[in-house]
């Protein structure tokens, strides 16, 4: 029998998270690691994502002060965004898209402030500029590239693609392995959990994993578009190329305007998008115990203050919408897929914004804070802050699951951030326990 500590550790799931703490683990050579993933791809979210970088603002960060995290505060959060790859490429104004152009000449004459770098801008609460993209040389720069790719083979990584995990093999409290769709068992000295925010919860909830927790406290950003008949359909290299960060009446920094510059490739059709960004409604993702499945339940917009801010976004992405430079490449701005002109968004009250709010909202994707992180003794906490699920051993969640909440950023890398901080931490408790 192979002695424990010489088993690998098992990563399940190879996405933003799984990837970056499978590749910092194997940076290590006395650490073996087995990165398990269930599709054909690495990468996960990030091979498929609008590649929009941002750090969000320093403030996002406290979750010390704010849930209890120990450690956890955006002086760490900020050394470790300075210590990663750069992986961004800011857009300049020559690639950027129509509706890019658009939106920032359109903030800007209603006076924000033109910020180069929003991205990396943690302070300034507003501003408008061109985005940063995970992009290299005209190509998608997802964390296959930034980290997995360098380390090249080592004797004590391997990948296994295809490999759907059904669930972690407990001995008690101990997690001593997983568990593969097709029967196979495959023994671990640990298991770090990384399959994302909806399908984290369910991993566990198949696991028998018991925290009342799990699956709870689910958050997206909500959003709602406005559509834009484009007078000369137009192919951009850039999908979304530019951002306004404002602030509704009661927030700060809490409202995004990014701009589509296609919604499809026929390229008749742009987009200005806004998304609420300081989320306080709460999902769920629920299980069910028959099928083993979940269902991803976000609940947006129940809380008053989010459909208070969404109000005043909506108003905000409707007045940049109607200025000279985004009417000058719009014949028509339309508030549904029904092509229902905006018009009326100009002088319509609070309820019927509501209601259309409601309607339309869609999620930003950005799905997150479903196994959140907090204190040992906060019995909704399901991990604490060195991201071991609380009451087991051996068993670590590192994903969008942990946030204890949303920051008001595209999510991608404050999850980098974050799988970087846990690897350190878990590559300190395994050359403790070696
Ligand atoms: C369409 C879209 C657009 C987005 N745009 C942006 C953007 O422009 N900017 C930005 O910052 N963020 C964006 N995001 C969000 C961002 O990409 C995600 O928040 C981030 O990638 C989540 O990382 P993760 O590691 O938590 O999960 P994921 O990257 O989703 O990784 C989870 C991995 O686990 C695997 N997995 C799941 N279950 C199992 C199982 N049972 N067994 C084995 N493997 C399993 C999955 O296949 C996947 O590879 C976007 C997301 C989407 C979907």
């Amino acid at each position: 029998m192979t002695a424990r500590n010489q088993l690998p550790i098992v990563v399940v799931g190879a996405g933003s998270a799984g990837v970056v703490v499978a590749s910092r683990l194997a940076e290590d050579p006395s650490i073996s690691v087995l990165l398990l993933e269930s599709g054909s791809v690495l990468g996960g979210s990030s091979l498929r994502n609008y590649m929009v970088g941002m750090t969000g603002m320093s403030d996002d960060y406290e979750w010390d002060r704010d849930y209890g995290c120990s450690g956890w505060n955006w002086k760490n959060a900020s050394s470790t965004f300075s210590a990663m790859p750069d992986m961004l490429h800011d857009v300049q104004p020559n690639e950027a898209g129509q509706v890019d152009s658009a939106l920032v000449e359109a903030a800007v004459h209603a006076g924000a402030p033109r910020i180069a770098q929003l991205a990396r801008d943690a302070y300034s609460s507003e501003g408008a500029g061109y985005c940063s993209l995970t992009l290299n040389n005209g190509v998608r720069h997802s964390v296959v590239e930034t980290y997995f790719d360098p380390l090249g083979n080592r004797a004590n990584f391997a990948v296994r693609m295809n490999a759907v995990v059904d669930s972690v093999v407990m001995d008690g409290s101990r997690a001593v392995g997983v568990r593969l769709t097709g029967g196979e068992h495959i023994e671990a000295r640990g298991v770090v959990v990384c399959a994302g925010a909806l399908a984290t919860p369910v991993l566990l909830r198949r696991s028998n994993i018991n925290r009342p927790g799990i699956g709870i406290g689910l958050q997206d950003h909500p959003s709602i578009a406005i559509t834009l008949a484009l007078r000369q359909p137009q192919q951009s290299a850039i999908r979304i190329g530019a951002n306004v960060r404002t602030s509704s009446q009661k927030g700060n920094a809490d409202i995004h305007v990014l701009s589509l510059n296609e919604t499809d490739e026929s390229g008749k059709f742009g987009a200005l998008i806004a998304g609420v960004m300081h989320v306080r409604s709460r999902g769920e993702v629920k299980f069910d115990p028959a099928t083993g499945t979940g269902v991803a339940v976000f609940n947006s917009l129940s809380d008053e203050r989010d459909k208070a801010a969404m109000r005043d976004a909506a108003r905000c992405v409707y007045e940049l919408a109607r200025s000279h430079s985004v009417s000058s490449i719009a014949d028509a701005v339309l508030s549904d897929a029904d092509g229902t002109s905006a018009r009326w968004l100009g002088d319509a009250s609070d309820s019927e914004i509501d209601d259309w709010a409601l309607r339309h909202v869609g999620a930003y994707s950005h799905a997150a804070s479903s196994c959140a992180m907090g204190k040992s003794r906060d019995e909704m906490a399901v991990v604490n802050e060195r991201a071991e699920v609380i009451g087991y051993e051996n068993l670590w969640l590192c994903d969008a699951s942990i946030f204890p909440t949303l920051p008001r950023a595209n999510t991608h890398l404050p999850v980098v951030m974050v799988a970087n901080r846990v690897s350190e931490m878990l590559r300190e408790t395994l050359s403790e326990s070696r």
